[in-house]
Parts: C-alpha cells; structure tokens; sequence
C-alpha cells in the first residue's frame, strides 16, 4: 500500500540501497546541505522551491 516516492533531491525514482536518494550523489548532496555548503557540491541544480532562504 506503501506508494514510492521520488528522490527529495533530484526527484528521480530511488534507490533501495540509497533510500530515500536514488544515488550516494544524492544522499552526500543531501548531508552536504545539512552542513550548509550543499550549494558547492556539484550535482542537478536544486529547484528554487527547495531553496529555504533565511533572510
Ligand atoms: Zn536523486
């Protein structure tokens, strides 16, 4: 009953072995972002609406 869900970062299926990413791209993008410089990892652009802008 469980509906996948896309990757939060790209938006692609993901990945069993990188769950909920659909690669370790992804998922270090995503612990990047954590630690406030996801911004300088190379990897797909981050839509706008995912941006939190704290200003
Ligand atoms: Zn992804």
């Amino acid at each position: 009953m469980t509906k996948p869900r896309p990757c939060p970062i790209c938006k692609k299926p993901r990945s069993e072995e990188f769950s909920p990413f659909c690669s370790s791209r992804c998922r270090d993008r995503d612990l990047a972002n954590w630690f406030g410089d996801g911004y300088a990892v190379p990897g797909p652009p981050v839509p706008p609406e995912d941006i939190v802008h704290e200003d």
